[in-house]
């Protein structure tokens, strides 16, 4: 499932493709991939440019030029966004097109397992002076976002008795972290996942902060983590960083630091994977 490096290469590729050109028509091929806004999305969104695409969390949005609405792009666990030429063979899991009056390189929503989705939705003002969609309001901002408040969060964590991990996929936290980047960033920080909250000294929480910080930025640089294929950039690549993964993925091999195996564990319908010599309950 795409976590924040992930998406922001999606992002980043479908600013520098899709922003300023003007909407001549959209298709939409799968009722489910814009769920109750199928009429909208096909009659809205012709006539207008995207402007800048913007992101929080996982989270990924186009607004529309001269207007107060944008289309949410939710890749949910397989949702890829393409480029694609017009005269391109539709894929076989197209779910939306959305061809642009120049005849360049159209936007192509394709997603096997169909809990992505592409959608309108109103702009409102976020909590400083920018615009952020209605329906992710209540998403904290992202470690990478400027605006992102450190203190707040590192005082937030330490004041609650949850698990420390369960607290890092928190979306109204801190948004953009998922499996894979929790462990990581628990591995680098030396600290189990399993420790709750209020036992995490201030200097390791701002530690563990710092490693999510540092995990995530050099994912980016690798163009994000491809685990299944399904994972791809807007000009269908996959990213490099899973040859960079310590512990995720790693079940029994050993620990790049101390050589111990490492585990894996069930949490919360998925895994958690750690060095249970590094990372001491
Ligand atoms: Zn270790």
């Amino acid at each position: 499932m795409p976590e924040l490096p992930e998406v922001e290469v999606v992002r980043r590729g479908v600013d520098r493709w899709a922003t300023g050109r003007v909407i001549a028509h959209v298709e939409v091929l799968h009722p489910r991939a814009a769920r109750r806004s199928e009429i909208d999305v096909a009659t809205a969104l012709p006539g207008h440019a995207f402007a800048c695409a913007s992101r929080r969390g996982k989270y990924l949005w186009l607004p529309l030029d001269a207007s107060d609405c944008c289309l949410v792009v939710h890749l949910g666990m397989s949702g890829q966004l393409l480029m694609q030429p017009a005269e391109h063979a539709s894929e076989r899991h197209l779910r939306a097109r959305i061809a642009f009056d120049d005849s360049g390189p159209e936007l192509r929503f394709v997603d096997q397992r169909t809990f992505g989705s592409v959608m309108l939705d109103a702009l409102v003002p976020d909590d400083a002076d920018g615009r952020i969609p209605r329906q992710i309001q209540h998403i904290a901002r992202d470690p990478l976002d400027p605006l992102f408040d450190d203190e707040r969060f590192i005082s937030c964590l330490r004041s609650r008795s949850s698990e420390v991990k369960r607290l890092l996929l928190d979306q109204a936290l801190v948004s953009g972290i998922g499996n894979i980047y929790a462990d990581e960033a628990l591995w680098r920080a030396r600290l189990r996942g399993t420790r709750p909250g209020v036992e995490v000294s201030r200097r390791r929480a701002a530690e563990l902060l710092g490693q999510v910080r540092e995990v995530m930025i050099q994912a980016l640089a690798q163009g994000g983590t491809s685990f299944d294929s399904l994972y791809v950039n807007v000009n269908g690549e996959s990213g490099y960083f899973s040859r960079e993964l310590h512990v995720y993925g790693r079940e029994g091999q050993p620990c790049h630091r101390c050589g111990s195996p490492v585990r894996r564990v069930a949490f919360m319908n998925r895994s958690s994977h750690f060095c249970p010599v590094c990372q001491r309950r």
